[in-house]
């Protein structure tokens, strides 16, 4: 099997990308910037030694990637909704990219910083501060494989810091404000990650990556901005009522990842409130 890169792809730490458009579908240059970037990571892998490339569109509908404008060596995995949120499929890899990513929820001197959906105001994985980054590593590690390299804002960054140290950064902007930011220029931004991405995977072939120490059994514990939504969560068997907004729940990883699944994909929206 040829050494295999998976690549989660958000829109939120792209360059240029500031804040949510009023109405889909996205702001088209964004979305190929999105998709440049994700070549340039792809590009980036292929020059290290990868034979082959995942990649999974994140964001919002999972089809902001231009289909006919990636890079013919990759596959891509489109839509919603998914079991594994967005890692279904890491397990077919040797190293994972997270590109284009955010903080989670309620950090200041951040783009957009939220956990999957702004319905969610904290999350805590065995008492640590969860954001989609934590997410994602735990997850790629239980079946061990290792990230190389993250994209996103200078906050993302510093937030990759205390989770994942040795994987290769880029920060392609700083925020000026939760909508507001410094952004370097795109095809500096492109270079960049192609750079790193290289780097990356020529390092993940000297075994210098190790998976995220893969946390199962987990206790997990969700705030959400309302109660009712608590109500529904406390109707999954296994799961505590907590406090007013918050739930818990202790088990298995993929138990965790799977309440939290049902919750954003499957748990709407109340009718009358957001
Ligand atoms: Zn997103």
């Amino acid at each position: 099997m040829p050494f295999t890169v998976f690549i989660a792809a958000d829109i939120e730490g792209v360059t240029g990308y500031v804040s949510w458009p009023d109405k889909p579908p996205e702001e088209y240059w964004l979305r190929e910037q999105m998709t440049a970037e994700v070549n340039a990571a792809i590009e980036g892998a292929l020059e290290g030694g990868a034979g082959a490339v995942i990649v999974s569109d994140i964001h919002w509908n999972k089809q902001n990637i231009i289909p006919d404008k990636l890079a013919k060596k990759a596959s891509l995995i489109r839509g919603s909704k998914r079991k594994l949120m967005w890692m279904d499929s890491v397990e077919r890899s040797n190293l994972a990219f997270l590109i284009g990513f955010h903080t989670g929820c309620g950090k200041e001197n951040a783009v957009l910083p939220h956990t999957m959906d702004t319905r969610i105001t904290s999350l805590k994985i065995n008492g640590l501060a969860a954001g989609e980054a934590l997410i994602s590593a735990v997850t790629a590690g239980c079946f061990g494989v290792p990230f190389g390299l993250a994209t996103g804002d200078r906050a993302f960054i510093d937030e990759i810091n205390t989770i994942m140290p040795d994987v290769e950064k880029v920060a392609v902007k700083e925020a000026i404000g939760n909508c507001a930011a410094l952004n370097i220029h795109p095809e500096i931004a492109l270079k960049k990650i192609r750079e790193s991405a290289k780097i990356a995977t020529q390092r993940a072939m000297d075994g210098d990556f190790q998976p995220y120490h893969c946390t199962s059994p987990v206790e997990i514990l969700i705030e959400v901005i309302w109660p009712g939504y608590a109500d529904a969560l406390s109707l999954i068997p296994g799961v505590k009522r907590t406090g007013g907004r918050e739930v818990s729940f202790a088990g298995d990883w993929f138990e965790a990842l799977g309440i939290i699944s049902l919750f954003i994909n499957w748990i709407g929206v109340m009718p009358g409130l957001l």
